[in-house]
């Protein structure tokens, strides 16, 4: 495949920069066999102003237009990213190292979230009348588009996270700019590439390439005015201090996590086992709800960690394009793995024992290929840099309970708050999980990984700032206006104003 960077694009076109303007470059290889160059991208903060002009025209042209109007562009935008689904598949697994068969449900997802957005999420953002909310009155609630708005995403879901959140900010109105990471940009050209193809009047659509200075340069903007950002928690408070003075700007932080699963004593084990195989290792582990830590009730402990130690040493992991399909393919780079590493052996100096090692493997490619790894703690150090920071990679370590209070403890005892999961059945016991436990999305023997775009998504404690995206990031593009209405201009008199002189 070949991966050709076409610079950034705003006005309606893509721009190059000049050889003139490029501070720096990026050369992009494939994780999964380092021999392979991608692309090499030349970033300029040239064009940061041009994109923000272009997407302040847009808006003016967007906000006025009907949501007929706009749901015709989104469909026809479906369209094309249905015809492309396969080309930005490849993209993907060659850029992230996902293997195919993950990359193409990224893809696929991209054009059954359009039909997300306009049935369930439309839904949230259209006129609200209330007759007589007041003698002779009625009261309206009408949602306003925020203006030009800022989309910045992680490496893990180069397209997927974004378009969601794309999507809902244009149905509502507004239009935007989207930075992709700097490790994943031609996947994301490709998905603007269809916008552009379907047409959307200049400026409602832009797309820059950079890292974090052209993103603390758009997101410090006072003509911004939503900031939907998807990527690690040390980020996103950089972009809280760097936009906490302006009260103007929405900002809708998606961040990091560090997920438990409660296996309870009752648990159908063989229900369990592939769920929270792939919730630990799918995409190398490199997901914000992969499942971390596994509490299991001490009545299975021995049974439970066997067999899930023997699935686990039948991983296949392989070049993202090989055959037959690898279950995970490498790491996104070289300081991914090195933090693998430091990672399991925080855990062993924190006092974890390694039920299956980490290594570094040779599949024939040179690239960022590592093993799966399991650790327990019988008595977790929880205040541990290995229970306390998500990892991003391969690892998932048992802690045994007795009583599901414990349990709960332990779930609850990072900064954290993203995704949990209980397998029981008793529903008592997930009753509790529900009230208790301090994340934003709690599944009963469903596994930590595999969101609804039909429920909103999104983490409390550090994993968020209380706006979800999916189906209710649409709450967010929109200010809410609230209106009085009465078509009686006849009843008020000025003899009724109390305290006017005779
Ligand atoms: P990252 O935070 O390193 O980068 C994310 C984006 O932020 C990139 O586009 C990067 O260029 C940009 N950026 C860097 N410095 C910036 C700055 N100063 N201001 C604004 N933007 C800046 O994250 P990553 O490594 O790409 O992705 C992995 C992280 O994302 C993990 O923590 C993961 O849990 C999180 N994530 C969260 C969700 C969610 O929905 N909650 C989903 C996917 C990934």
């Amino acid at each position: 495949m070949q991966m050709k960077l076409k610079g950034d694009y705003f006005g309606g076109q893509f721009h190059l920069p000049t050889s003139g303007g490029v501070q720096e470059k990026i050369l992009k290889r494939c994780p999964g066999d380092l021999d392979q160059v991608l692309w090499e991208a030349c970033i300029s903060y040239e064009h940061i102003e041009a994109v923000v002009e272009s997407s302040i025209k847009g808006f003016e042209t967007w906000r006025k237009m009907s949501f007929e109007a706009r749901i015709g562009y989104l469909k026809k935008y479906q369209e094309i990213v249905r015809a492309k689904k396969d080309d930005i598949a490849m993209a993907l697994a060659l850029e992230v190292g996902k293997p195919l068969w993950e990359a193409k449900t990224e893809a696929a997802a991209l054009d059954s979230k359009v039909s997300v957005t306009i049935t369930d999420s439309f839904e949230r953002i259209k006129q609200e009348t209330i007759k007589d909310v007041m003698p002779k009155i009625d009261g309206h609630v009408v949602y306003k588009p925020l203006g030009p708005s800022f989309v910045i995403g992680p490496f893990n879901f180069p397209c997927h996270l974004a378009n969601g959140q794309i999507l809902s900010a244009l149905l509502a109105g507004n239009s935007i700019i989207f930075k992709p990471s700097e490790k994943t940009i031609y996947s994301a050209q490709l998905m603007i590439e269809c916008f552009h193809e379907a047409g959307f009047p200049e400026g409602v659509i832009n797309f820059i390439n950079g890292t974090g200075y052209t993103a603390g340069k758009i997101t410090s903007d006072k003509r911004i005015k939503g900031i939907f950002f998807t990527g690690s928690r040390g980020v996103g408070l950089k972009i809280l201090e760097n936009t906490h003075k302006d009260l103007n700007k929405l900002v809708a932080l998606e961040l990091g996590g560090k997920n438990s699963t409660i296996i309870h004593h009752d648990t159908n084990i063989s229900h369990a086992l592939p769920e929270l195989l792939r919730a630990c290792f799918l995409t190398s582990g490199q997901r914000c709800t992969s499942t971390s830590m596994i509490l299991v009730h001490r009545k299975i402990e021995q049974e439970f960690i066997q067999k899930f130690k023997e699935v686990t040493e039948k991983i296949r992991v392989g070049h993202p394009l090989s055959s037959p399909d690898p279950f995970m393919g490498p790491l996104i780079d070289e300081q991914a793995e090195k933090l693998y590493f430091d990672f399991c052996q925080f855990g062993k100096q924190e006092g974890a024992e390694e039920i299956v090692s980490p290594t570094k493997l040779d599949i024939g490619h040179k690239g960022y290929y590592v093993s799966p790894s399991i650790h327990y703690a019988k008595n977790p150090n929880l205040n541990g840099k290995f229970i306390q920071e998500e990892i991003f990679g391969p690892n998932c370590f048992f802690v045994p309970y007795d009583d599901i209070e414990e349990a709960i403890k332990i779930a609850n005892c990072t900064e954290y708050g993203l995704a949990a999961s209980v397998f029981t059945r008793d529903s008592d016991i997930y009753k509790l999980c529900l009230r208790d436990i301090d994340s934003g999305l709690i599944n009963l023997n469903r596994s930590t990984v595999g969101a609804t775009a039909r429920l909103p998504f999104g983490g409390l404690k550090n994993s968020g700032n209380h706006r979800p995206a999916a189906v209710s990031m649409i709450d967010h593009c929109v200010g809410t206006v609230a209106s009085l209405e009465t078509l009686d201009d006849t009843s008020s008199k000025i003899s009724d104003v109390v305290g006017l002189k005779e």
